[in-house]
């Protein structure tokens, strides 16, 4: 008989289970995969940059996944609303686990629940069009913005914010956010980070891209930015750490820039509160200096007139109903992947909200050789008796055949050289299919 797995939720970590499961070795296997949204490919879709279109192409490969014999998209299905953890677990021989870290860590700072702090994921939600965060409408009325934390996702958010209509072209920003961004009177992003920038989380081709955009300049202190990245590094960490040094120099030979718009760069700064009345009106910063590799406060504070803080500090997951999870590490603890008998887990959920696309694929793998290790053939019904659930509960399936649909629909509205244009709600991907 057949082994029949259900993987919860369609991003990286989702996809590359299937591919590892659906190419390997042993008895037949039947591959459902559900996801909460109409759409599938996660964070492909809903987190990496609207203008960096080349990195989602990963998702073609996901799409020839999704169109094998053995494998079944179902979207528009939550686990825990539409089915529970419990009942897949009993008609599914393997449930896995890929429902990646959706949640905003908090700064824990006071003044953080004022109007104009958005964390980042419920941001970028907003300006990728991810349904969740549609009602955000942040107000951008503002000249600054602060964004907290010096990664890539920072970056994005920086990038995205500054770059002209025409640099934005070529990318997918959905009508509502393209519309709001372009109006705002933003001229400058900090770009805020606790340690210095050697410790800076951000990748060398992200952080050169912002001293190439058209009416925005870097600005970064040189008194901020030491001549070597010193030691303790290990060869190939020393070698990309030497790298963003240098674009760092680089950009602060320019001054403060002759451009319209700037991102400044600010190291050594922690936020301790956000000012303002019922709306952010600035944040307010303790120095830092790094003591054994951590940021302590050094007692000097200063303060930086923004209308927005985007908090750009990390992801958290949370716990999926009926399985177990660990609330300090924010993951389901597993065992090289084994949650518990016939429950695996792989991707953000996983090892925790860290890594790039390709991180995923490993977890893939790994829970793909355990299945096949733990379970050889299988035993239970699969497929039949969830779809048999779904339709008794009157739930709407998007299958992979709908999003085609749906994907069609957008890449033919879009205004080239646009790639697509994003349908954001449920409603207009059914009236799409209802057309
Ligand atoms: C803002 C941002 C930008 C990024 N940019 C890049 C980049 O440019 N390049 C790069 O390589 N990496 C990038 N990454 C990292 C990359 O996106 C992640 O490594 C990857 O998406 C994690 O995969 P995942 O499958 O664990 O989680 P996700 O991609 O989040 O997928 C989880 C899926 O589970 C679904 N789901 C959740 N709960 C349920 C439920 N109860 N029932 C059914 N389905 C559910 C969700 O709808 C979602 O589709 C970025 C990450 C972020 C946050």
């Amino acid at each position: 008989m057949s082994l029949n797995v259900a993987i919860v939720g369609s991003g990286p970590a989702g996809f590359y289970t299937a591919e590892a499961l659906s190419k390997g070795e042993g008895a037949d296997v039947r591959i459902d995969i559900i996801d909460r949204l109409a759409t599938p490919f996660g964070l492909i879709r809903a987190g990496v940059a609207p203008d960096h279109q080349t990195t989602k192409r990963v998702a073609e490969a996901f799409g020839r996944t999704a169109l094998r014999d053995e494998v079944r998209y179902f979207g528009n299905v939550k686990v825990g609303r539409d089915v529970s953890l419990d009942e897949l677990r009993e008609v599914y021989d393997a449930v896995v686990l890929a429902v990646g870290a959706p949640f905003d860590h908090l700064m824990k700072v006071p003044g953080e629940d004022k109007l104009g702090v958005y964390g980042s994921a419920a941001f970028v939600g907003w300006y990728n069009g991810h349904p969740d965060f549609l009602s955000l409408d942040p107000d951008l009325n503002t000249k600054a913005v602060a964004v907290i934390g010096v990664g890539n996702v920072a970056i994005d958010v920086a990038r995205v914010l500054v770059k002209t209509p025409e640099e934005m072209a070529t990318s997918d920003l959905p009508d509502h956010a393209a519309q709001a961004i372009q109006a705002a009177p933003i001229t400058d992003v900090y770009m805020i980070g606790r340690r210095g920038p050697v410790e800076a989380k951000f990748t060398n081709v992200e952080l050169r891209e912002m001293g190439k955009l058209e009416i925005c300049d870097p600005v970064v202190d040189p008194a901020q930015l030491p001549d070597t990245v010193g030691e303790g590094l290990d060869d190939r960490d020393a070698r990309l750490k030497a790298r963003n040094l240098a674009t760092l120099h680089e950009f602060a030979e320019r001054g403060q820039g002759e451009k319209a718009k700037r991102v400044h760069f600010v190291f050594y700064a922690s936020p301790v509160e956000v000012l303002g009345g019922e709306h952010v009106e600035g944040l307010r910063l303790e120095r830092t200096r790094i003591e054994g590799g951590r940021a302590v406060g050094t007692g000097e504070f200063f303060e930086i007139d923004c209308g927005l803080v985007v908090p750009s500090i990390g992801y958290r997951s949370v716990p999926v109903p009926g399985a177990p999870f660990d609330e300090r590490a924010c993951v389901v603890p597993n065992d090289d992947g084994r949650v518990a008998d016939g429950l695996y887990a792989v991707g953000w959920i996983k090892r925790g909200p860290t890594g790039i696309i390709a991180s995923n694929r490993p977890d893939g793998v790994t829970a793909a050789d355990h299945i096949r290790a733990d379970l050889g053939a299988g035993s239970k019904p699969g497929r039949e008796t969830l779809e048999t659930l779904l339709n008794e509960r009157q739930v709407r399936v998007i299958s992979y055949a709908d999003w085609q649909k749906i994907d069609a629909a957008e890449v033919a509205a879009a205004t080239p050289p646009a790639p697509r244009r994003k349908l954001v709600t449920l409603d207009d991907m059914l009236a799409v299919l209802d057309s």
